[in-house]
């Protein structure tokens, strides 16, 4: 069977990424801190692993606001790609947006339900999880429990 290849393309088309293979979880995500990041409501998340995201020219510009966590995006064009948790080992999430073809992408899960905008309604029966979606390396814990704000000299 012929491996899956996917492409994705910032709007303005300066970064551009080849996936190979399959993703291993593509989630909706209602979490505040990617509303913010992100600028819509909600967004959805492919994760691949990540030796299969090749970067083809230039990589993303990265933010980091919340320890551990690199957000990708174009510094061009501003499109948001990526995130990158160090609690999630050899994992990428890839932003919906960013795909070529993103009606291939069809979420299996619901994360961050408690934070759902209260005028978002779905009437799929996908699973809700009321936080994260994916266990995070014991080690380094949860992104929430890693806020600036809750370190202590
Ligand atoms: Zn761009």
């Amino acid at each position: 069977m012929a491996v899956r290849f996917e492409r994705g393309s910032c709007f303005c088309g300066a970064i551009v990424a080849e996936l190979e293979g399959e993703p291993f979880w593509i989630n909706y995500d209602h979490d505040d801190d990617c509303r913010k990041a992100i600028g819509g409501p909600l967004t959805v998340w492919i994760g691949y692993p990540k030796d299969k995201v090749a970067f083809t020219n230039k990589g993303p510009r990265t933010f980091s606001k919340t320890p551990g966590i690199e957000r990708g995006f174009c510094p061009d064009c501003g499109s948001s790609i990526s995130y990158v948790d160090a609690g999630l080992r050899n994992e990428i999430r890839i932003t919906i947006g960013f795909m070529d073809h993103p009606e291939r992408f069809k979420p299996v899960a619901h994360g961050s339900w408690r934070m759902k905008l209260p005028w978002v309604d779905f009437a799929d029966a996908l699973p809700r999880f009321p936080s994260y979606t994916r266990e995070r390396d014991v080690a380094i814990g949860y992104p929430d429990k890693r806020k600036v704000e809750d370190k202590k000299d």
